[in-house]
């Protein structure tokens, strides 16, 4: 079969918002101070809380196949190693970074090197993406990866590897992270316990890519993955899966088994689990110190423009207040410029953190993530701001600009609004209480917090700069 195959998977970093950290306007536009503080912060948010390594590509990296070597780059923090020559080259292409992925792999091409590319957007747009590309795998690769790895071996590629059927998560699936450098990364302890999600929220893509039935693990199987991970690394337990409370009695009986492993984890939960006292209670003795709930919206109307059904409004606070009182910091997540919002919109929001005391706000813009329902109703309806087959024109960024046009708000006005939210929550007096206050994790909320006071910097910096723009292409005119 000749000699060893080298295959490298790469993870593209994006240009602006958490990885970037900068302005998406040139940095020359900066005062030298700014510029001078704008990098070293740059780097020290890039290499802290957020640098988690790519889970989807550590699952790849530990599929074995004889006579093949696997490589992990994670261009977040390492630069692409050009001296080696790569047999086959795999990039993983969220739609964010999806025009910096073609540009590599292009690059890669012309040099005659291999590239299959996978992910989400070559899941949602085959068509587009194989013009990129030697080979392309169409969604979740877990299986697809092993012929890709086991043709070239053999050297009989394909051109197209389509997922038939979803894998099936009851088989063992063994993560293992020889490809990481840990030292670089918060933490490796990344856990996924399930995939899917019965939820149906427009703006998201989850239930588009991992279908509504929620396929799990066997329990068995990821306390033995966490006790062989804490092994090698004692830091903390980051369980990627979107929502972790999805199937209360199944989280029970995992997290009840975790108890013994005294281990300390965060995760991601809807806020029904406030209203799941059992289930909360065992997350609190299993070590759970920090969540991320998607609160998405205080507003009924929409909830209900954006099927965001799962928890009911009128408990949200209730629903806050008892998650932080059995000792776990919430981070949680709002959108506005939801279809039901409106100009009080904001004061409800101030209101909620207030009332709430939440650790983390994260305010976002809403996103028309392309191959969202969302997306396909605002390009109907004739509200998108870009030209919805342009990949580049949605780009990853922290609220740094409009990719649509509310409906209720005027876009000016809707700028101005969101400036003004985030500027009253977030200074560096409301982050330090925030942290002190926290019910645990308090380093890490003051660090998020701090970080946000900067990133949200830059976001009232962009969306001025792009309100700018819409003044002169008339944007801003009512329709
Ligand atoms: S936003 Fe969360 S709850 Fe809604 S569909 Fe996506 S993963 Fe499910």
């Amino acid at each position: 079969m000749g000699t060893l195959k080298k295959v490298l998977l790469v993870f593209i970093p994006t240009r602006s918002g958490v990885d970037g950290a900068r302005s998406i306007y040139a940095e020359r536009e900066q005062s030298l101070p700014a510029r001078m503080l704008a990098r070293p912060l740059r780097t020290l948010i890039r290499k802290s809380p957020f640098s988690i390594p790519p889970l989807s590509l550590m699952i790849l990296a530990s599929i074995r196949v004889e006579g093949v070597e696997q490589t992990i780059c994670d261009l977040r923090l390492e630069l692409f190693p050009d001296h080696v020559e790569w047999d086959l080259i795999g990039i993983s292409v969220q739609t964010g970074t999806a025009s910096e992925a073609f540009e590599l792999a292009d690059r890669l091409r012309s040099q005659g090197t291999l590239v299959a590319l996978g992910g989400p957007h070559v899941t949602m747009f085959p068509e587009a993406s194989a013009r990129h590309a030697d080979l392309i795998v169409e969604g979740e690769a877990d299986d697809l990866w092993r012929r890709v790895l086991t043709d070239l071996r053999q050297g009989t590629l394909g051109k197209t590897y389509r997922q038939e059927e979803r894998p099936d998560l009851s088989l063992p699936r063994p993560v293992f992270k020889e490809h990481l450098d840990a030292g670089r990364y918060f933490t490796t302890n990344l856990i996924q316990t399930s995939r899917g999600c019965p939820h149906n929220c427009d703006f998201c893509n989850v239930h588009v890519l991992n279908g509504h039935r929620l396929r799990q693990r066997p329990i068995e199987e990821i306390v033995g993955e966490v006790a062989r991970f804490r092994e090698h690394d004692g830091r903390i337990f980051f369980f990627v899966d979107d929502s972790i409370n999805a199937d209360p009695d199944y989280a029970e009986e995992l997290f009840r088994r975790l108890t013994t492993l005294r281990i300390t984890w965060f995760g991601q939960a809807t806020t029904a689990l406030g209203m799941q006292q059992s289930l909360l209670e065992t997350f609190a003795r299993s070590g759970c110190s920090a969540l991320l709930v998607g609160i998405e919206s205080v507003e009924p109307a929409s909830r209900k423009a954006h099927h965001k059904n799962q928890s009911r409004s009128d408990e949200l606070v209730q629903s806050v207040r008892n998650i932080r009182s059995a000792g776990i910091s919430l981070y949680g997540s709002f959108i506005y410029g939801l279809d039901g919002d409106t100009l009080e919109t904001p004061a409800a929001i101030l209101d909620f953190i207030n009332q709430t005391e939440l650790d983390v706000p994260g305010i976002n813009i809403l996103r028309p993530t392309p191959g969202t329902q969302l997306f396909l109703r605002l390009r109907e309806e004739g509200r998108l701001l870009f030209d919805p087959d342009d990949p580049a024109a949605f780009r990853y960024t922290f609220g740094q600009e409009m990719l649509y046009r509310p409906k209720q708000i005027p876009l000016d006005r809707f700028i101005e609004s969101y400036g003004e939210l985030t500027s009253r929550i977030f200074t560096v007096p409301a982050s330090l209480k925030r942290a002190i206050s926290a019910p645990s994790a308090k380093t890490a909320v003051g660090i998020f917090n701090l970080f946000y006071t900067h990133l949200y910097s830059l976001s009232r910096h962009d969306l001025k700069r792009q309100a700018g723009q819409f003044h002169q292409k008339n944007h801003f005119a009512i329709r």
